[in-house]
């Protein structure tokens, strides 16, 4: 079945301004909706950070504006994921709010409908009413997780969290299946920052205009039904955005992709390549690296095994693997530093995706109908993984961390067992669902156009909103 693609729709008048965090997971989904409300008729300016920013020539079609962030280089290079939400928090809100204002008084000709915003700047709300214009979210993880973030209060009464050792394994019997040791965490130097920043997001989230979901209603309607039954504000499930417009191959991406493992895919049968990626931000160490190294050597199945500059703690790349492992191979294993994802998940090659379940990685798979296995690291992705485990049954989760006899009997199950075969046709029903939904009638469909009307109902409300 074809992914529905947009056809470009004639020009609104109307003006949005996007405001994407600077970070690959969520760069991406924030530029998809960017195209797909362009096809719908919209003006797009982009407001981008100096840090982790994207070139505008690859994106011709949208008018860029970048703020200073004033990171210094080690708070750029700045491992800990809070300390660097922070730091983007401090630096960015004085120069968006004045590139905000000198937009909304210089964008005369085409009116500002609204500003589309991540609930991870939490700042955005202030100034965007403060300059009397409505904003709505966009949330880059699924809509499970966000449920899960939403039921804090009440994990903090039932004494779910802070999470203890001793309860770990136990199941949430108020998120079943979800288990303590799934419920979704940022270690941090100073933990109190990370319930700082949840409930700051569900504040800025009740009093929003709206709410994007890069999700689609078949995949996760129970949570969708709690996200609206708890912040009362309209719900748009459009996704998955990626399937909605034409690929932008490269254009987002902040490393430069590496294409020699297309031709490498090219070269093997299909269905028998194990496709290994942890995202842009999870990090390993040495111990756990030989562990994948060795787990997917043993497994006699081919690999493609994206080693991101930083994946290893304290190497540079590949140096902790020992001299001859690739070539002992045999041409079995490919390794990049970086790859064209979606395309690499489109591949016929592919027959399983062995992913960390960042939000946008477990959808990407999800439409591409690719069996998963799931080591999830932090956040969300703790929540994706048991949705893909134990709720979707489209994946294996390595529940007892990175061990090579766990991988290697992750592979053969998904690969060689019946199990595999259920699993596969799982997937692949849901990836018809997504492609379903994006079609003429389909919930996405339908729901994007409510969302277009929505943005446009907003114009009433500015009229008021600055005749106050
Ligand atoms: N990605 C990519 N090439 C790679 C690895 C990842 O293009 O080699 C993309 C992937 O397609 C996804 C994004 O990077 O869109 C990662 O987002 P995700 O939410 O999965 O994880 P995060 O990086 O935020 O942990």
């Amino acid at each position: 079945m074809s992914p529905c693609k947009l056809q470009m729709e004639q020009r609104k008048g109307r003006r949005l301004i996007l405001f994407p965090f600077p970070l690959q997971g969520h760069i991406n989904p924030m530029l998809e909706l960017a195209n797909i409300l362009h096809f719908k008729g919209f003006s797009i300016t982009i407001i981008q950070t100096n840090f982790n920013s994207l070139n505008p020539s690859t994106h011709p079609q949208f008018t860029f504006h970048s703020i200073s962030d004033d990171l210094s280089e080690s708070e750029a290079a700045e491992d800990d994921l809070l300390l660097l939400l922070s730091h983007l928090n401090t630096k960015c809100s004085e120069p968006f709010r004045e590139c905000l204002a000198t937009l909304l008084s210089s964008l005369t000709e085409e009116p500002v409908a609204c500003l589309i915003c991540d609930p991870l700047f939490d700042f955005t709300q202030s100034v965007a009413e403060s300059l009397k214009l409505p904003w709505i979210l966009l949330r880059t993880s699924g809509a499970s997780s966000t449920a899960v973030y939403s039921a804090f209060p009440l994990l903090w009464e039932k004494g779910y969290i802070p999470k203890q050792d001793s309860r770990l394994e136990e199941t949430v019997t108020e998120l079943s299946p979800v288990k303590v040791k799934d419920l979704p965490m940022i270690h941090s130097s100073d933990p109190e920052r990370f319930f700082k920043l949840v409930r700051s997001i569900t504040y800025e989230t009740k009093d929003s205009y709206g709410y994007i979901f890069n999700t689609f209603e078949d995949l996760e309607q129970d949570a969708l039904a709690t996200i609206r039954k708890k912040f009362h504000i309209p719900v748009f499930p459009i996704g998955p955005f990626h399937k909605c417009v034409p690929a932008t191959t490269s254009a987002n991406s902040l490393l430069s992709q590496d294409r020699s493992c297309i031709s490498w895919l090219n070269t093997q049968a299909p269905k028998s390549v194990i496709y290994v990626s942890f995202g842009s931000i999870a990090a390993i160490n040495e111990a756990q690296f030989l562990e994948i190294g060795w787990g997917l050597a043993n497994s006699k199945q081919s690999f493609l095994w994206v080693v991101r500059p930083g994946l290893v703690q304290g190497s540079e790349w590949l140096e902790p693997l020992p001299s001859g492992f690739l070539e002992s191979l045999n041409g079995m294993g490919h390794i990049v530093k970086w790859a064209p994802q979606k395309e690499v998940l489109a591949h016929q090659a592919v027959g399983v995706f062995w992913t960390h379940t960042g939000w946008n990685s477990t959808l990407e798979g999800i439409c591409e109908g690719v069996p998963m296995i799931c080591i999830p690291f932090f956040a969300d992705q703790m929540v994706n993984a048991r949705y893909v485990s134990d709720v979707w049954k489209i994946g294996l989760q390595l529940e007892v961390g990175i061990k090579r006899e766990e991988i290697e009997r992750a592979i053969r199950r998904l690969m060689m067992e019946k199990e595999g075969e259920e699993i596969r046709d799982r997937v692949s029903k849901l990836k018809d669902m997504a492609n379903l939904c994006l079609k003429q009638g389909g919930t996405s469909y339908q729901s994007l156009d409510d969302l277009i009307n929505h943005i446009l109902s907003l114009e009433s409300l500015i009229t008021k909103l600055t005749s106050q």
